[in-house]
């Protein structure tokens, strides 16, 4: 969720700033190192970013409390050597989830679909309202997805657009994609089993990737449910035929074998012929 204030605290005294009242010269002069996160209570701390498009963003390492709107998860990403380091991906929940869905129903429309959702959503933009009040941008959490370019973006009626996160199908993946995030779209063609969870192969137009799932998804506790069920996968694709994937992911070559894999940190971060895996039993009872 877009940040569209920030409380400047100075002493005991709290006073929020909107976005449309900040200027670069006063972030400089007077509110620099002093901004926190509009959330009562919440001590991450804010920075402005002044410009074409100025927005209100998390430091860096600053987290947010549970519960704040403005939480987001931090995704392990593996940078060289360096097995720890993090970088913040401020893409939250129901954004993923949402960019999940809209892939889902990307994949099942036909190009003359596609083209005329293009257009809707086109005339939808162009109709739009301008630069709002004051008073209603604060408040807007309008959000905006587009389906062009493959792109989805988010953005308020403010104006001020958010992250994008970008749609690629498994043969559209290119060397520019490497190290980032990824939203990854092909059909399932096999899984192989290790350890507690299981490598998994997506494909369009007979390229290939590889979906991996190793120490960082098995760590993380809100993953746990996942682990050891994968034969729920593995059943299901002994069931089904043109199985759809979609999932978001951090793109990298494996540095052994030079293949592009797709690495997966959430099991709520990918779906299979659209729905969470864990709910893939539901097809799979009295088929004998
Ligand atoms: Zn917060």
């Amino acid at each position: 969720m877009r940040i569209s204030e920030a409380r400047f605290i100075n002493g005991d005294n709290v006073e929020v700033i909107t976005l449309a009242e900040m200027t670069t010269r006063s972030y400089e002069n007077i509110y620099q190192g002093n901004l926190f996160c509009p959330t009562e209570g919440c001590n991450a701390r804010i920075v402005y970013s002044g410009g074409m498009k100025p927005h209100y963003r998390t430091w860096n390492n600053d987290n947010h409390n549970s519960g704040c709107i403005h939480e987001f998860d931090r995704l392990p990403i593996r940078r060289g050597n360096l097995t720890d380091d993090t970088m913040s991906v401020d893409i939250g929940f129901s954004r993923r989830q949402n960019a999940l869905q809209d892939a889902m129903k990307l994949m099942d429309m036909s190009d003359e679909e596609i083209e005329e959702e293009r257009e809707r959503r086109a005339n939808y933009r162009n109709n739009r309202p301008r630069q709002t009040t004051q008073a209603e941008s604060t408040t807007s959490v309008n959000v905006v997805s587009t389906l062009s370019g493959g792109e989805t973006t988010e953005g308020s009626v403010v104006g001020v657009r958010g992250r994008n996160l970008s749609k690629r199908y498994v043969d559209g993946i290119s060397q520019s994609d490497i190290g980032e995030i990824r939203l990854v779209m092909g059909e399932l063609v096999a899984i192989d089993s290790v350890d507690e969870v299981a490598n998994l192969y997506i494909e369009r137009n007979e390229v290939q990737v590889k979906v991996v799932l190793e120490e960082a998804f098995i760590s993380e506790p809100s993953n746990a449910r996942y682990l050891n069920n994968f034969g729920l996968i593995e059943s299901y694709l002994e069931n089904y035929i043109e199985i759809q994937f979609v999932g978001i992911g951090e793109i990298r070559r494996n540095s052994r074998t030079q293949d592009i894999e797709l690495v997966i940190y959430q099991g709520t971060d990918f779906k299979i012929d659209g729905d969470d895996m864990m709910s893939l039993g539901q097809y799979l009872h009295d088929e004998e």
